[in-house]
């Protein structure tokens, strides 16, 4: 059967030399002289093979590729195209909108004839097919409106997708990127309450499902629901069942008085990878909608499953390694081994330890005001205050995000005091400065030791918290043992 090439060829003389030359070698030859007329022919003609020059005016070569390849009657014909430039920004172009094959155009007719012919053989384009696109010819849409709902459609996609690789920058302030992500997903996501939660290699970490609630203040029943509701979901990919989890609202205001029998709609998606739970993300609604219709789903949960990838192994890097990158100090897995080393070698050879958490006062604030390179400078500044303060064999070590932690060992509490209150002063004292910003920061601090009626290190960490709790009450800018308030 006689082989229907649609030669699409602004230039007269090309046109009729390449026509003459394709007829001459047993072809029908269809034309068209520019992107528009050809992607109407394509229509009316239903071709074998689509041969193109690249440069026409108002719709070239790879508009036109991009319009037959995003037809679903169209897409499986094959398309050549040619162009002078023989440059590899042409081909990788060409190649990108789909073309099956890009050839210069000074290339003689035996050849192009050849490549026709393979092309075809290797994707034929059935009567079935053809029959298909025929059909179509009258409900078709004008290319350049076409063109333009496709040009939209991949801008759309790339905006929203880079939206998504912007938030990247802030992988290593958690609450930072919470904010950042909750901030984008409700510009096109509806819903009444959607949450994040970010698995960490780390078996210690807290596992906290951050929440927002559009400004809502929601009872504390709805959150402990949607909080089992959530984590019942992560528990088929990981056993979450005795972990501690916190739910942290990211803004509150006036009191909502629904309950969760009021969603009507609701999605929870775990994202995992390599066979590790890395995260998951919900939405919950009282509209009646379907999520999985939302025209950029699959979109966002690649970008997003993208982003959790990186989270994770950024946190995966910081727990195997030893040092925090910021203050220098030992980092939180450290801590943990650290304190139950302690705590174990002081139950088999009595001897007394302390244990001092320190919390920056309205650290928050200092980030707010100063901005979070301040904070960090802030931050940098404590812990090199805190390294001064104490001994060389005391253990110092960054707990989270703005806690750092001291182990005293061979000290009693009334030992521990005196540097724990000089390092205070110090601070209270000290004029922080960076670039010329002049600024105040005063801690609290938590204070305690291996008593007897503890029975692990947990609950030293825990008496150590509440004393921070205490000294946060009680007007912060203070040290508090464990047991005062
Ligand atoms: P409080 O006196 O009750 O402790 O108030 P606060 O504002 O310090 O309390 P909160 O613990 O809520 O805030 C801690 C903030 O510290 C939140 C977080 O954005 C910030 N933060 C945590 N880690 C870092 C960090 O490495 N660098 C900076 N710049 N900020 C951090
Ligand atoms: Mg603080
Ligand atoms: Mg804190």
């Amino acid at each position: 059967m006689t082989v229907k090439i649609l030669l699409v060829e602004d230039s007269e003389t090309q046109l009729q030399f390449l026509k003459k030359g394709l007829t001459d070698n047993g072809f029908e030859v269809e034309i068209a002289q520019n992107g528009a007329e050809a992607y109407k022919k394509v229509f009316e003609c239903a071709p074998d093979i689509v041969v193109s020059d690249i440069m026409m005016p108002a719709i070239d070569g790879y508009q036109l590729c991009r319009l037959i390849k995003n037809h679903e009657a169209t897409r499986k014909i094959p398309v050549i195209l040619l162009t002078i430039l023989d440059s590899k920004i042409d081909s990788f172009w060409g190649k990108k909108s789909g073309a099956q094959l890009f050839l210069s155009k000074s290339i003689d007719i035996i050849e192009l004839v050849k490549n026709i012919n393979a092309t075809v053989r290797r994707y034929p384009v059935s009567e079935d097919i053809k029959t298909n696109i025929l059909s179509k010819l009258t409900n078709e849409q004008p290319a350049q409106s076409q063109l333009n709902t496709i040009l939209n459609d991949l801008l759309m996609k790339s905006v929203f997708a880079n939206e998504f690789r912007n938030l990247s920058d802030f992988l290593n302030y958690e609450r930072i990127l919470v904010e950042k992500m909750f901030s984008l997903l409700s510009s096109f996501v509806e819903y009444s309450v959607s949450g994040i939660f970010f698995a960490s290699p780390d078996n210690f970490a807290e596992n906290i499902l951050y929440i927002d609630t559009l400004g809502k203040n929601l009872s504390k029943n709805l959150l402990s629901d949607i909080k089992y509701d959530f984590f019942r979901k992560m528990d088929e990919f990981k056993n979450y069942n005795d972990s501690k989890f916190e739910v942290v609202r990211i803004l509150m205001g006036k009191e909502m008085d629904y309950n969760f029998n009021d969603f009507k709609s609701k999605v929870i998606i775990p994202l995992v990878f390599d066979r590790n739970l890395i995260g998951g993300i919900c939405f919950y609604t009282r509209q009646d909608i379907d999520y999985s219709s939302f025209r950029y789903f699959d979109l966002m949960l690649t970008e997003l499953l993208t982003l959790f990838k990186m989270k994770y192994q950024y946190t995966e890097k910081e727990f195997m390694s030893v040092l925090d990158g910021l203050t220098g100090l030992y980092n939180r897995r450290q801590f943990e081994i650290g304190l139950e080393q302690e705590f174990n070698r002081s139950k088999r050879h009595p001897s007394d330890f302390s244990l001092a958490i320190l919390d920056i006062d309205f650290f928050k604030k200092v980030n707010d005001t100063y901005g979070h390179q301040y904070g960090d400078y802030v931050l940098k500044t404590v812990a090199n205050l805190m390294k001064s303060s104490f001994r060389k064999t005391d253990m110092l070590y960054r707990y989270g995000g703005e806690e750092l932690v001291m182990i005293m060992p061979e000290t009693n509490i009334e030992g521990a005091i005196i540097p724990v209150q000089r390092l205070r002063k110090s601070i209270e004292g000290y004029d922080f400065d960076y670039n010329g910003v002049k600024a105040k920061v005063t801690v609290s601090i938590g204070l305690t030791m291996n008593y007897q009626d503890f029975n692990n290190h947990a609950d030293m960490l825990k008496s150590a918290d509440e004393a921070l709790y205490n000294a946060k009450e009680s007007g912060r800018n203070r040290v508090i043992l464990h047991g005062k308030q």
